[in-house]
């Protein structure tokens, strides 16, 4: 098998005291070994939910979860949480947004590292500890003997966050799922950030799924985009097909709010106005239609079909309908060069 996941039609709903939040609509994709897979959208749109999803992590009490996740053919929707606790960290690396947060401040980072390896390889702690120290200078961190044994607070964000990468490529995992990993950095560190996880993913088999709400981030790293709207992927390509040939009016609003090389007037940021559908009661017809500018009388009330625009190229949306009128949208800066 050449995929390494395979998601299909998963849909997560959160019990709510309002009522049933439809949090993911019947999302499908599937993850090539050794590719980088980005999800995007904004905020809600329900990315962070499909990764969480995928670890096991949703919230028991009140998520519902239907359609399968295939992880190298095993469906993890029905394994048990002691198995997913086994396949998170061995098979699932993970890295989330907040550095801080995710480190004990009461352990060293060299025992935190070193912790997957006495946990799931039951090798001795100090054996384990250097090769927490062989990771540290993995992931670019200087003088890594000596850092090992200092405590988080006395690294910065962007060293806690190869901290972080460290602990998640430990047990060398197929899949490692980044949640917004540059988010709380500042843009040079987020770039050194990026490149590092190119740079790991190149030299391994390993396959990246990436959260975020940056197309730019997207551009630097991934192979292929999903664009997420309302619980639903609205676009998938190629990051060159998106890029280049977008099709989606609400991928056009996120190229559109991306900021501009060429605006030398430090102009404001472009973005999409309205907000996003409430998912306590989805709309029938397309959940973008509110805020689209070319909602057509179909859009409000029947979903969209997925029309193939090429064998890696699909969209949602009643504009690539033939009766449709004909749309032309431009976007002059190649996002690519950023
Ligand atoms: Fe806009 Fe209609 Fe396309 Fe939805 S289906 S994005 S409302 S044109």
């Amino acid at each position: 098998m050449n995929n390494i996941l395979e998601v299909n039609q998963l849909r997560v709903a959160f019990h709510t005291k309002y009522g049933q939040v439809q949090a993911i609509r019947g999302v499908s994709f599937h993850i090539a070994r050794k590719e980088v897979v980005a999800i995007v959208g904004e905020s809600g749109c329900g990315k962070s939910a499909t990764a969480q999803s995928i670890l096991g992590l949703l919230p028991k009490r009140n998520a519902v979860r239907s359609g399968s996740i295939l992880l190298e053919e095993e469906n993890l929707l029905s394994l048990s949480e002691k198995q997913m606790k086994e396949i998170r960290g061995s098979k699932i690396g993970m890295i989330f947004q907040d550095p801080m947060t995710s480190l004990n401040p009461t352990m060293t980072v060299g025992e935190q590292v070193a912790e997957a390896f006495v946990v799931h390889l039951g090798i001795s702690a100090k054996k384990a500890f250097h090769k927490a120290i062989e990771l540290l200078h993995l992931v670019g961190i200087p003088s890594p003997e000596a850092r090992a044994k200092q405590y988080p607070h006395q690294f910065s964000g962007g060293m806690r966050q190869r901290v972080l990468i460290a602990m998640a490529l430990a047990l060398e995992p197929h899949l490692l799922i980044a949640d917004e990993p540059t988010t709380a950095l500042d843009v040079t560190v987020q770039s050194q950030i990026l490149d590092l996880l190119k740079d790991l993913q190149r030299k391994s088999d390993m396959s990246i799924l990436l959260i975020t709400h940056d197309l730019g981030v997207v551009a630097n790293i991934a192979q292929r985009v999903l664009v997420m709207y309302a619980g639903e992927i609205v676009e998938s390509g190629s990051v060159e097909e998106i890029f280049a040939r977008p099709q989606h009016p609400y991928t056009w609003g996120l190229l559109e709010s991306l900021p501009r090389m060429d605006d030398k007037k430090g102009g404001k940021l472009r973005s999409i106005t309205g907000t996003p559908a409430d998912l306590l009661n989805p709309p029938t017809g397309c959940a973008f239609a509110p805020r689209c500018p070319y909602t057509m009388e179909i859009c409000e009330n029947t979903m969209p079909s997925e029309y193939s625009l090429s064998s890696d190229h699909k969209i949602s949306c009643w504009l690539q309908d033939e009766r449709a009128p004909k749309v032309s949208w431009t976007y002059e800066r190649n996002a690519l060069e950023q």
